[in-house]
């Protein structure tokens, strides 16, 4: 009998807390597993107690489903996705909706959706971001695809969403791949994230000598300013913890980062498209050269770098200084990823909803801050604008905060901190707002020694070469 709202594929973490998500929410859920075993243990387990209801076949689980049948994966990303699609597309009419929940690549997407299409299935792929929390108490939820589908998993998808007062954090957010797009450089945006706090926590230890309670007391101060956010506020959390013995647990911590690769893809995309996404770029090499740890043992004991004196100026201000560094270096990064959006629009012909995406980071994942409203209002005000930095609040935030974060940088390379995400922000700041650049040089020299040609500025669309060295 027909009585399941949607249908969730894949029993593992994410599968199992978004189906009791749903089910809190009213909705009725059949599950279904490659290892069919794991939905029985699911039903008298997890699951035991509540509306959601099983299968042990595929086909079994689309009998089990009303109309349009609603079928949404959480299984790993890949060919499993694939292999998935292609069991259940015989089983299925056209107007039903297949949804991928994972962590899929963006191009895969865009490829499922128009295998789908002349099939009259309707794919939507969704970035879920929050982990295993955010899928049991409210996830946020980036869907893009077929924009016919999305008036049948609205309810569903922002009824389980995460809600900052009474908006959810889940919005259509365009067409074919975009949702997971949107994800990608969601994980991108995070590395950026965690590495300025890394930042800042590296000035805070190394110049300003504080011991980890008086850092961790300065982020729970931060979190109360613009730069109220879960990353903040776990980093206070670090920062305090101690192990059994009653000593801090951080500095124990091997200090090599990992990483699944989310970030790199970003860097990746952005270096295709063209656009300068310097910090996330510069985030993950940052990563990479964390991973060289024997590396760094041998040359920290042969390469030297500045005498370190005691620091002399004002602690506190110098404190405010950093705070200001790094909010001026987050809204930079924040910028360089709607740039990216932008051009992915323009690449693959997508209506990206750029107010929407700041609204479903808002809540319910890593990057949930408050200073995403501020974006949203941006686009709110002026939906295709051009380049956040241009939004009246964000140029007076950067005029309010640039005199500090140049003495912040100026400061760490006198002490040979490597700060990559604060110069690098800066340094797109400064090339940003260059009306002239040394570019001309680069195109001189190109010509020289290429014959590239170059077009002059009073004269732009006419290309020309100079026989630079007079040989004929
Ligand atoms: P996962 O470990 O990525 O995947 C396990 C699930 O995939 C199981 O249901 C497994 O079935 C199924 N599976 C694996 N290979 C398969 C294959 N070849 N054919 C059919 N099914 C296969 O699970 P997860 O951590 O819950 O994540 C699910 C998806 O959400 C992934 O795409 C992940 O990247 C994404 N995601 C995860 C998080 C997180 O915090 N974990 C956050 C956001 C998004 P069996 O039980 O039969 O092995």
């Amino acid at each position: 009998m027909a009585q399941a709202d949607i249908a969730l594929i894949g029993l593992a973490v994410m599968g199992q807390n978004l189906i009791l998500n749903m089910n809190d929410h009213g909705f009725v859920v059949c599950a279904f597993n490659r290892t069919v075993s794991k939905v029985d243990e699911f039903l008298a387990n997890e699951a035991k107690g509540t509306k959601v209801i099983g299968a042990h076949s595929l086909e079994e689980m689309v009998s089990k489903l009303k109309k349009p049948r609603r079928v949404m994966m959480l299984v790993k990303a890949g060919q499993a996705v694939d292999d998935f699609i292609q069991s259940l597309v015989p089983l299925m009419s056209p107007g039903d909706i297949i949804i991928d929940g994972g962590n899929s690549e963006y191009r895969d997407t865009i490829r499922r959706c128009k295998e789908l299409r002349p099939k009259g299935i309707l794919f939507v792929g969704s970035g879920v971001s929050g982990g295993e929390d955010g899928a049991r108490y409210g996830p946020s939820l980036m869907p893009g695809g077929d924009a016919e589908a999305w008036p049948y998993i609205k309810d569903i998808f922002q009824g389980i969403a995460a809600k900052v007062g009474d908006e959810p954090c889940c919005d259509w957010v365009g067409e074919e791949g975009s949702g997971h797009f949107v994800k990608m450089v969601h994980n991108g945006i995070e590395y950026g994230d965690m590495q300025l706090i890394c930042e800042a926590y590296h000035l805070m230890k190394d110049i300003l000598q504080m011991d980890h309670d008086e850092m961790a007391k300065t982020f729970e101060e931060w979190n109360k300013t613009e730069l109220d956010s879960f990353l903040i506020e776990i980093t206070a959390d670090i920062l305090k913890h101690r192990d059994a013995d009653g000593t801090h647990l951080l500095p124990k911590i091997q200090d090599t980062a990992g990483q699944k690769g989310t970030g790199k893809w970003t860097a990746i995309t952005a270096l295709d498209f063209g656009v300068p996404v310097t910090l996330i770029g510069e985030a993950v090499f940052a990563r990479c050269l964390s991973s060289l740890k024997d590396e760094r043992k041998v040359a920290s004991k042969q390469l030297q770098g500045p005498n370190f004196t005691p620091f002399q100026g004002d602690k506190k201000a110098f404190l405010e200084d950093i705070r200001k560094a790094l909010y001026a270096s987050k809204i930079i990064s924040y910028t360089q990823g709607f740039n990216l959006f932008r051009q992915a629009a323009q690449e693959f012909g997508w209506n990206l909803n750029y107010g929407g995406i700041a609204m479903m980071w808002r809540g319910g994942c890593i990057i949930r801050s408050v200073f995403l409203g501020k974006i949203k209002e941006a686009f709110d005000k002026k939906p295709d604008l051009q380049n956040l930095l241009l939004n009246d609040f964000f140029k007076k935030e950067m005029h309010n905060s640039q005199e500090s974060w140049r003495r912040v940088v100026s400061t760490g390379v006198q002490y040979g901190i490597p700060m990559p995400c604060f110069t690098t922000a800066l340094s797109f700041y400064d090339g940003y707002r260059h009306e002239m650049l040394p570019a001309n040089l680069i195109q001189a020299q190109r010509d020289y020694f290429g014959a590239h040609t170059y077009e002059l500025l009073s004269n732009p669309g006419h290309f020309i070469h100079t026989n630079w060295t007079g040989h004929g």
